[in-house]
C-alpha cells in the first residue's frame, strides 16, 4: 500500500510576491527598464515625454517568487487635464506597494522634478512600515550609464545620496540602495532585479504563470500604433495624439487616431498616406501573423483638456 507523501515545510520556502512601483520624471527610462527586466515589451517607449499614459503592470515570474512591476507615467508639473490625470496614476501606484524604484537620469542635472520624485518615493515607503529600516524598500536607480562618463555617474550618485540623506523623512537615507545601470544595454540590471526580489515579502502569486502583463489586447494594439506615430512626429504633436481600437474582428483591427486640430491631420497621414502606411507595417510586424490593422485619423478638439475624453480613451 502506498503511503501519503509527507508534506514538510522548509523554512523560507514560502512563496514571496509584491508590487514594485517604478517612478521618475518623464523620459528617465522607466518603461525601457520595465521591458528590460521582463525581457519582453509590455509598455511602449519613446524619446517624447509623457509617452506612458496609464500604469502598466508587468509580471516577473521566478521560482517561488513573483514581482509585479508597475510602470507609471512620469511625475511632472501638469499643464493639461491629461497631465493631471497622469500624475494621479503615479499617486495611486505609490499608495500600495512593497518596493519603490525611483529613477534618475545620469546624463541630466538633478532638478526639482527629481527631488519631487525622490521625496514622494521615500514618503510612500515610510508610511508603509513603522520603526527601523523604513526606507529599506526604496531602490534608487541612476539610469543611462551607457551614455555617461564614470565621473558623471559618480557625481550623480553622490548628489542623489546627499539629497536622500538630507531630505528623506526623519533624515533617514537608511537602507536605501543605489543602482547605476543602463536600461537600454542591460548593464547593471540583474543587480537591481536581485535587490528587488530580496525585498519582496511573503505573499501569494497575484497573476497566473502565463500572464506577463495586465494590458488588454485592444489597448495594446492602440499603444503600438501610438508608439510608431511618436517615433515619426515632432514638437507638440505627440501630446495631441491618442489612439483607440474601435473594432476588433480579429485578424481585422480598426484603430482610430485622434488629433486635436484639423492642421495635425495631414502630418499624421503623411504625403500620400506615407506615414500611416509605415505605421501600419511596423505595428503589424509586432502582431501575430495575418493581423490587418486599419488606421483612421479623426479630429477631436482639445481632448487633452476634457476629463470625459481622457477617461473614454482609457488614460
Ligand atoms: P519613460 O518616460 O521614463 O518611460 O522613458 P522611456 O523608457 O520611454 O525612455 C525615454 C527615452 O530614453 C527613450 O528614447 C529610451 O530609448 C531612452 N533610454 C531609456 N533608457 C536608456 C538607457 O539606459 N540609455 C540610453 N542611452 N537611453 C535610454
Ligand atoms: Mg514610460
Amino acid at each position: 500500500m502506498e503511503t501519503e507523501p509527507e508534506t514538510t515545510v522548509i523554512p523560507g520556502s514560502q512563496f514571496r510576491s509584491g508590487f514594485v512601483t517604478v517612478v521618475g520624471r518623464p523620459n528617465v527610462g522607466k518603461s525601457t527598464l520595465v521591458n528590460r527586466i521582463l525581457g519582453t515589451k509590455v509598455t511602449i517607449t519613446s524619446p517624447r515625454p509623457n509617452t506612458t499614459r496609464r500604469s502598466v503592470r508587468g509580471v516577473l515570474h521566478r521560482p517561488g517568487v513573483q514581482a509585479v512591476l508597475v510602470d507609471t507615467p512620469g511625475l511632472h508639473r501638469p499643464r493639461t487635464a491629461l497631465g493631471r490625470r497622469l500624475n494621479e496614476h503615479v499617486d495611486e501606484a505609490l499608495g500600495d506597494l512593497d518596493v519603490v524604484v525611483a529613477m534618475i537620469d545620469a546624463t541630466a542635472e538633478l532638478g526639482p522634478g527629481d527631488r519631487l520624485v525622490l521625496e514622494r518615493a521615500s514618503n510612500s515607503c515610510v508610511s508603509q512600515e513603522e520603526g527601523e529600516g523604513e526606507l529599506y524598500q526604496l531602490l534608487v536607480v541612476v539610469n543611462k550609464v551607457d551614455r555617461a562618463t564614470s565621473e558623471q555617474v559618480l557625481s550623480q550618485l553622490a548628489s542623489v545620496y546627499e539629497l536622500m540623506e538630507g531630505s528623506a523623512p526623519q533624515g533617514a537615507g537608511r537602507g536605501v540602495e543605489y543602482f547605476p545601470l543602463s536600461a537600454r544595454s542591460g548593464e547593471g540590471v540583474s543587480e537591481l532585479v536581485e535587490g528587488i526580489l530580496e525585498r519582496l515579502p511573503e505573499g501569494p502569486p497575484y497573476f497566473p504563470e502565463e500572464m506577463i502583463s495586465d494590458v488588454p489586447e485592444a489597448f495594446w494594439v492602440a499603444e503600438l500604433v501610438r508608439e510608431q506615430l511618436l517615433a515619426r512626429v515632432r514638437d507638440e504633436l505627440p501630446h495631441s495624439i491618442a489612439c483607440r481600437v474601435t473594432e476588433w474582428e480579429w485578424p481585422r483591427v480598426r484603430v482610430e487616431i485622434l488629433v486635436e486640430r484639423e492642421s495635425q491631420k495631414g502630418i499624421v497621414i503623411g504625403h500620400n498616406g506615407a506615414i500611416l502606411k509605415e505605421v501600419g507595417t511596423a505595428v503589424r510586424e509586432q502582431l501575430p501573423e495575418g493581423a490587418f490593422v486599419e488606421l483612421h485619423v479623426q479630429v477631436e478638439k482639445h481632448w487633452q483638456e476634457r476629463p470625459e475624453a481622457i477617461e473614454r480613451l482609457g488614460y
